[in-house]
């Protein structure tokens, strides 16, 4: 990813559990710290639910956990590194736990347990539970397990049509904006990158499956949502009545949940992009004109070598027929620098793509090898200093572009949906269509609804504004 690092910029956050029936164990508490990308965040809000009937609420205080659940990535440099240090805090409060007569549980679960959960649990012997991205229904199982034989217990099959029929209805009030996942995995197999090998094959969950879902979200106050997928738009489910439904369809039929006001979905790869895909993007007033597409190398030589399998021609032609559909569309992307082998003309057309697509956002890394994937093995690295000396080119590039889309922006009213307070007292922080975040003085009756807001100044990040009546 890259496009899964699309999925986006690193979060780091804990998350409570939702309230669900009292059970047997019922006062146990959960602390979930989750790394990496929408995914991960989705993927720790139902571990929460999957918790909840087995009487688990959620803190965000590690020193009232009963069990702690480390929800890791595996895109980042150092992932397995980052968990470990992670891992080494909190066996000091397991040890403190322990000699005071109670226990504390810590699982592992996310894509660094998918690929290195029996290594882990050699290593860290504290572990109680390794489990990956599509086994995490079977938490209660494995808790109760663990709690039987005393032993490490490590679950990382890939039955992800399992996992999505175990999962129970989220219980809690959601905030306006939601994520569900569409579809997972990746055939793609860029040379760089590990989703392939810890998410697994291409998998679409049932159409049905997902309106129920939504309809569920707006039940509990959801008025956007963002489907997720590592490929999202090579989601190829079962629709309703038989028959194979593609993702313009999907987003048809959620369109036609009338307390839906808004719908997004990410990670794209340019191959995906059909013209029907392209037509939704005029034809569906409720999605918003923004879409993360990434192009990760402007050089044709360094995108063969990535097996991105398209051409920079078919990037531009991509997004001039967006354009054409949809003239107000914002873009956003992943770009690496100095994969193995990137020369500086290679990068110079890296910086070429940037000036000719303006994006209005762009998540930019250095290349790193990532264990197992064949750009590892290439003898041709690129030195730290000159990856180094290229980004800041490039990030010098993208920061100007996304300064000059925000500040356009000023003058114009936009529809922001009220998302939570903000940092201020009487202050509401939201988004625009394309994603910019936005504070603007405001009731916090008002969240959950979307208001015609006019901009008054925009920084680097974000917009203010006021709302109109
Ligand atoms: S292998 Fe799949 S998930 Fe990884 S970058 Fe390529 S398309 Fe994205």
């Amino acid at each position: 990813m890259h496009d899964a690092e699309a999925l986006t910029g690193l979060m780091q956050v804990s998350q409570s559990a939702g309230r669900g029936e009292e059970a047997a164990g019922a006062g146990k508490k959960v602390f979930i710290k989750t790394f990496g990308c929408q995914m991960n965040v989705y993927d720790s809000e139902r571990m929460a639910d999957v918790l909840a009937p087995a009487g688990y609420t959620g803190t965000e205080d590690l020193r009232e956990a009963s069990l702690v659940i480390l929800n890791t990535c595996h895109i980042r440099e150092k992932a397995a590194e980052k968990v470990y240090s992670e891992l080494g805090r909190i066996r000091q409060v397991q040890e403190a736990r322990r000699r005071a007569g109670r226990d504390l549980v810590i699982a592992v679960a996310g894509c660094v347990a998918q690929a290195e959960g029996q290594e882990m649990a050699l290593r860290a012997p504290a572990i109680g539970i390794v489990v990956g991205p599509q086994s995490y229904h079977r938490l209660p199982m494995l808790l109760e397990e663990h709690a039987k034989s005393g032993k490490t217990v490590i679950e990382t099959e890939f039955p992800a049509a399992e996992k999505f029929g175990e999962l129970p209805s989220p219980k809690r009030r959601a905030a306006p904006s939601a994520f569900l996942t569409a579809q997972e995995g990746c055939d793609k197999f860029c040379t760089f990158c590990v989703v392939p090998y810890t998410r697994g094959a291409e998998y679409s969950r049932p159409a049905a499956e997902i309106l129920d879902e939504a309809r569920r979200l707006t039940d509990r106050g959801v008025v956007e949502i963002t489907l997720l997928g590592q490929n999202v738009n090579a989601y190829r489910g079962a629709g309703p009545s038989g028959g194979g439904w593609d993702l313009p369809d999907l987003l048809a039929a959620l369109s036609d949940i009338p307390e839906l006001q808004r719908l997004r979905f990410t990670t794209s790869h340019p191959n995906e992009m059909t013209a029907k895909l392209i037509a939704a993007h005029r034809d569906l007033s409720k999605l918003m004109p923004y879409l993360h597409l990434p192009f990760q190398a402007g050089s044709d030589r360094i995108l063969k070598a990535m097996n991105r399998k398209h051409t920079m021609a078919d990037y531009f032609r991509i997004v001039e027929e967006l354009r054409a559909a949809r003239p107000d569309i914002a873009l956003s992307t992943d770009v690496i620098v100095g994969f193995p082998g990137e020369t500086e003309e290679d990068f110079e057309e890296t910086m070429r793509t940037a000036e000719k697509v303006q994006f209005a956002q762009a998540y930019s890394f250095k290349y790193s090898a990532r264990p197992g994937t064949p750009a590892a093995e290439h003898d041709d690295q690129i030195a730290e200093e000159v990856k180094a000396e290229r980004l800041a080119r490039l990030q010098a590039l993208l920061s100007a572009q996304q300064a000059a889309f925000n500040k356009a922006m000023a003058g114009r009213t936009l529809d922001v949906l009220w998302e939570a307070p903000g940092r201020k007292d009487g202050q509401l922080s939201g988004r625009s269509p394309y994603l910019q975040a936005v504070h603007a003085e405001g009731a916090h009756t008002l969240l959950g609804r979307i208001t015609a807001t006019e901009i008054v100044s925009a920084s680097q990040n974000s917009l203010h504004g006021v709302i109109k009546n």
